[in-house]
């Protein structure tokens, strides 16, 4: 297999603000693994919030471009040699992992979810779309904006937390999924998920910051509202500390370092009874639709980062009144836009 990569920036249409990071320009970069006649693509967004950017990426690549130019595509010895050979670097890693599901698929002539065994989305699953912190009037926009969309995630954590869901209940009361981004402390988040429980929310994800485990024990004790982790929850090595304190567990690609590390996840948190989120950061529609072919084994899907582009350098899933539909054609599905 040859293996090549570059950065690929990709601008929003306006700064994206959360409790604790805000962007302008989503720093990804694009990768191309091919065989004969047949390229697989993957994309990295890697987040500085982990330590990661796109030279990490870049570097980490450069590290293992030889190892690809001697093997076969192979899914299980490659992702497992990948995994051995890099440490850290997780969305390195699954940018890797998405271009070999999607070369894979191609050989096989198959989709990704069939790849997979799973089948497209559910037809009960939506994605949510997201509202990022902002002031008063450009939230107004953005959620008149999102009308198509049945869910909205309503990123909280700033001092007015309740104007914010006061303004969006003016215009609609579509149900709500609140994100703190680490941003409470957790008498004000038992506080704040007792009000919000009164305003047709359905679950709150990572009110306190990512290490306060026992704390978030102890919110969940005194609120009635699924709490999930996201910061929390990064690799399947998380998942045990986790299921006291939390209903569920928001996964990334980016996170955890890719499909295969996706389905471990998954497969681990079932067992505590852990929900399952899939979750994306600002991706093209490449890594978008990656994540979305594992919608069927979610019980929630937040696969927005795409929409918040000037320009997706790609065509993939297609999303109608939040319900998706994944591409029919083998691997991933996604064709770059000329
Ligand atoms: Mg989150």
């Amino acid at each position: 297999m040859q293996l090549s990569f570059e950065k690929m920036p990709l601008k929003l249409k306006k700064v994206f603000r959360v409790a604790n990071s805000s962007k302008s320009i989503a720093d990804n970069v694009l990768i191309k693994l091919s065989h004969d006649e047949l390229t697989g693509y993957g994309e990295a967004a890697p987040s500085e919030f982990y330590g990661e950017n796109s030279q990490t990426v870049i570097a980490t690549l450069n590290s293992i471009k030889e190892y690809f130019s001697g093997i076969l595509p192979e899914l299980t010895s490659t992702t497992d040699s990948v995994g051995e050979k890099i440490a850290g670097n997780y969305a390195a890693k699954a940018a890797v992992s998405i271009a070999l599901y999607d070369l894979i698929g191609k050989r096989l002539n198959l989709p990704l979810h069939q790849v997979l065994g799973l089948t497209q989305p559910l037809s009960g699953s939506l994605t949510s779309v997201t509202i990022g912190i902002d002031s008063l009037p450009e939230i107004q926009k953005s959620v008149e904006a999102a009308e198509e969309f049945p869910i909205l995630k309503v990123k909280l954590g700033s001092e007015n937390d309740r104007e914010i869901i006061e303004c969006i209940r003016k215009i609609t009361d579509k149900p709500l999924r609140i994100d703190a981004n680490e941003g409470w402390c957790r008498d004000e988040a038992v506080e704040k998920i007792n009000w919000l429980r009164g305003e047709g929310v359905e679950l709150v994800e990572q009110p306190l910051p990512a290490d306060e485990i026992a704390d978030t024990a102890w919110v969940r004790e005194r609120v009635s509202l699924p709490i999930f982790a996201d910061e929390s929850v990064k690799t399947i090595h998380d998942i045990p500390k986790l299921a006291n304190a939390f209903d569920g567990i928001n996964i990334k690609l980016m996170k955890c370092g890719g499909i295969t590390a996706a389905l471990r996840m998954i497969k681990a948190a079932r067992s505590p009874g852990l929900s399952i989120m899939l979750g994306c950061f600002i991706e093209s529609s490449i890594a978008i639709t990656a994540a979305a072919h594992l919608s069927a084994a979610c019980d929630y899907l937040d696969l927005d980062g795409h929409l918040f582009l000037v320009d997706d350098p790609f065509t993939g899933l297609q999303i109608k009144r939040g319900r998706i539909k994944l591409p029919d054609s083998p691997g991933i599905g996604v064709i770059k836009r000329e």
